[in-house]
């Protein structure tokens, strides 16, 4: 326990306050009557945190130092205790939670009910109602929008950071609505979350105080983040994402932001992405926000001048200089004015730090289930348990999800969680793949993740080691900016290589994080999950006469990609979905029943038996090269034999193509096209790109999606080595692109190998792209300075 006892910043005594934290101190009301119920951020330094809680010590501390923080004032810590205390609530609250066991999940939701229904109904003394009146009238005439945030006294400390468990309410307009908001941010201490969170942690419940920041609500023209130095390596480049509208569109992922990089040596704008930003969000009336469309002349306009980049990376260089250490900062402005809205550590830089947090901190770190890390990243939360597609509106912001298996159908779910976990699958499955383009950390085929973990249970996810923790590791970063951040920079590294790297796209809303990577251009466009995302089967447009529709949204899901890339080779692959994965759909009942469906009716065989659905795919191909898409390459899956390249092909000249003019090629994913390459190449394929994914299966019998042969899954086995091996060497015989989009092109030591045997280019994940570059430029040089050598040495 430790006490102090300091001068205040208005020259007064600050009491005795006794603060409990991760590290054993207690809050309690002591000398509470000298406290003030309200303190002005100017007032307040970062060792207010007691009084004021992380966000609002930050806020004053930023504003001593001259950042542009939008005015505030804070109901202090003393304020909320003072409710407590005169309502008779110290007593009755805690008491109905005493012996209350936090991992029954049903006893937790009712006692958070309970103890949020007790605080919300008790009234608020009336002195600090008039004080917060007082203050919010002298703000701006009493009429100023303002945003009420939940200001916890354990929150943004070092080492328990777990921000988000307390409410925040936004466009909050009037006294009574500010008063309802500041009791509603109090009684948000009493969720399941938090109870839950404090009593892992071993705080003291009876001890925790909560403050309430309001401060004026900055209605952002445009908005966004910033990392005051390079997330990764800390070196001295500021990465400022940006948006239309409120800082929200860009932190909660809505939008794919513009991307720009300042370097602080040179005091220059070294790289500047524009993206399509479709959405923004903008404030609803007097209450509340809401997501609008962006109009379409300023979707594709720049938001941040150069200057206003120089300016804001200025303010980000204060921050940082002051804390000494980089930052993660949110920013607005509005009519010309900045204001910074808050500013944090980056808690990823070195990411040694980050591996040793995870496991040489002090506190016990109990993995509860493990799998193959399927997507990167490291998130806490809220297990959801997910056993029917129907459940999935259950899943809400942050959650966790955890389900058997994921389905098309759950994707929407999926956008919105921190993290998922599967019972099934392999790095190859629909789970591994869409998470990975939605940047969200996962961990596939635990075989028990929906039996051993409970609803409601907090863990931590680490999407790179497969484990699931127990509980919030401190360390964890839940910070999924990170991740988009780093494609900012991957963009930025100039490295050249002779070898094409081009990146994976399977939904088009990743196309601009995958473009963000500078990737050569896309190895593969899986087009399935863009129908799988329309919930009806080809089949079923075709019988109900809305054939157009289907052309439609097959057109307009590829020209998101093909805009994204613009003048950089686009492969499509015609639909390759398994009888299984059409099932839930509409339609999907009249789908055959099939005893190994990745054997069966699937890609160019089952379109070849199916013309309909054929021609509807080369309708759209043909629409996008009528509208200029020379770029666009169109790739067949599952052929095994030439003559099926050729049937294709002929089908597609039947639909008025000009198959001579345009980029027509194959997977390689059966063994059979691997061994009869040579048979392929004659009959005019302008590339091949091996699908490991299958060809691994195919050559090993080993099932892709079966976690309890996964560990015998293996993209190394000579066999699959020989058959690659060997059909590089014939293409390049004939002079035609070699490539691999297959999972293990995401691997660098694959990527390396395949560089040494003369691949001509590698499509990998979105998230691999930085990490596969790095391993070709360098396998690269070496087989340079390798001949360079053994020329001297002759
Ligand atoms: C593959 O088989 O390697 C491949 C890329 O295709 P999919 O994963 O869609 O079967
Ligand atoms: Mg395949």
């Amino acid at each position: 326990m430790s006490c102090f006892q300091r001068e205040s910043s208005r020259g007064m005594p600050h009491p005795m306050i006794i603060i409990k934290q991760g590290g054993g101190k207690i809050i309690s009301g002591a000398s509470m009557k000298e406290m003030p119920n309200i303190l002005w951020l100017e007032e307040i330094r970062k060792e207010d945190i007691s009084s004021v809680g992380g966000k609002g010590a930050s806020l004053g501390e930023m504003a001593s130092i001259g950042l542009p923080v939008p005015k505030a004032f804070v109901v202090t810590a003393q304020a909320f205790r003072r409710f407590l205390v005169e309502s008779g609530l110290e007593k009755k609250l805690f008491a109905a939670y005493d012996k209350l066991d936090v991992e029954n999940n049903e006893a937790l939701e009712k006692a958070a009910d309970t103890a949020k229904a007790m605080v919300l109904k008790s009234k608020m003394p009336q002195k600090i109602k008039d004080e917060i009146r007082a203050a919010y009238t002298k703000m701006n005439g009493g009429s100023l929008i303002v945003a009420v945030r939940s200001s916890a006294t354990a929150e943004d400390l070092p080492d328990a950071s777990f921000a988000g468990q307390q409410e925040t309410y936004l466009n909050i307009k009037g006294e009574a609505a500010l008063i309802e908001s500041v009791q509603k941010c109090w009684a948000s201490l009493y969720g399941a979350r938090a109870i839950y969170y404090r009593a892992k942690q071993g705080f003291d419940d009876n001890t925790v105080n909560i403050a309430v920041v309001v401060q004026q609500l900055v209605h952002s023209e445009k908005a966004g983040v910033m990392f005051t130095s390079h997330p990764i390596t800390g070196e001295p480049l500021t990465i400022i994402e940006g948006s239309w509208g409120l800082g929200e569109a860009v932190v909660s992922g809505s939008v794919s932001p513009d991307k720009y990089v300042f370097d602080q040596r040179s005091q220059k704008v070294v790289d500047t992405l524009i993206s399509n930003k479709k959405v923004e969000i903008i404030a609803d009336g007097d209450h509340g926000t809401k997501l609008v469309d962006v109009s379409p002349a300023r979707q594709d306009a720049q938001v941040l001048a150069t200057e206003e980049v120089a300016k804001l990376a200025m303010y980000g260089k204060i921050a940082e200089d002051h804390y000494g250490i980089p930052q993660d900062v949110e920013w607005g402005i509005v009519a010309g004015t900045f204001y910074i809205l808050q500013s944090r550590p980056i808690t990823t830089i070195g990411s040694k730090k980050e591996a040793k947090g995870m496991t040489g901190q002090k506190q016990d770190v109990k993995i509860l289930v493990q799998g193959q890390g399927a997507a990167p990243g490291i998130a806490s939360g809220r297990v959801v348990i997910i056993r029917d597609v129907k459940d999935t509106g259950k899943v809400k912001e942050g959650d966790i999800l955890v389900t058997r298996m994921t389905n098309p159908d759950m994707v929407p779910a999926m956008r919105k969680v921190a993290a998922i976990v599967t019972d099934e699958g392999g790095m190859t499955c629909h789970a591994a793949i869409v998470s990975r383009e939605l940047g969200t950390p996962a961990v596939v085929g635990t075989k028990t993740a929906t039996n051993v973990l409970k609803n409601g249970q907090l863990v931590t996810v680490d999407g790179e080691k497969g484990h699931i923790y127990d509980g919030v590791v401190a360390a964890a970063t839940p910070d999924a900016k990170v991740a988009t951040m780093q494609q900012a920079i991957v963009g930025h590294i100039p490295l050249i290589t002779a070898t094409s790297v081009k990146v994976n796209v399977s939904i088009p809303e990743a196309a601009a994080r995958a473009a963000a990577t500078g990737a050569d251009g896309v190895g593969l466009l899986r087009i399935e999950h863009l129908i799988l995302g329309l919930s009806k089967t080809p089949g079923w447009f075709i019988t109900n006469n809305r054939e157009e529709e289907f052309v439609r949204e097959l057109h307009d899901g590829i020209k998101i990609v093909l805009d994204a890339f613009p003048g950089k080779t686009v492969w499509v692959r015609t639909l390759d979905a398994p009888t299984d994965e059409f099932r839930n759909m509409q339609g999907g009942e009249n789908e055959p029943h099939e005893h190994n469906p990745m054997l069966g009716w699937r890609g160019i065989r089952r379109d070849l038996q199916s013309p309909d659905q054929f021609r509807l795919q080369v309708e759209s191909f043909k629409q996008l090269w009528k509208e200029g898409y020379e770029h666009l390459g169109i790739m067949f899956p599952m052929v095994s034999h030439p003559d099926e390249f050729l049937a294709a092909k002929a089908m597609m000249r039947a639909c008025g193509v000009d198959v001579e003019r345009v980029s027509l090629g194959i997977m390689i994913e059966i063994p059979s096209s691997a061994i009869m390459i040579e048979d392929f190449l004659k009959c005019g394929i302008k590339f091949a790109s091996f699908g490991t994914n299958d060809l691994v299966q195919y050559t090993l019998a080993i099932d892709r999606n079966n976690e309890n042969v996964a560990d015998m899954y293996n993209p190394q086995h000579p066999a699959v080595l020989s058959l690659i091996h060997n059909a590089i060497q014939m293409c390049r015989a004939y002079n035609v692109e070699c490539s691999i989009c297959g999972q293990a092109g995401s691997d660098p030591k694959m990527a390396a190998w395949l560089v040494e045997h003369g691949i001509t280019s590698i499509s990998a994940n979105i998230d691999a792209i930085a990490k596969i570059r790095e391993a070709v430029a360098r396998t690269e040089k070496r087989i340079i300075l390798e001949a360079a050598r053994s020329r001297d040495a002759e």
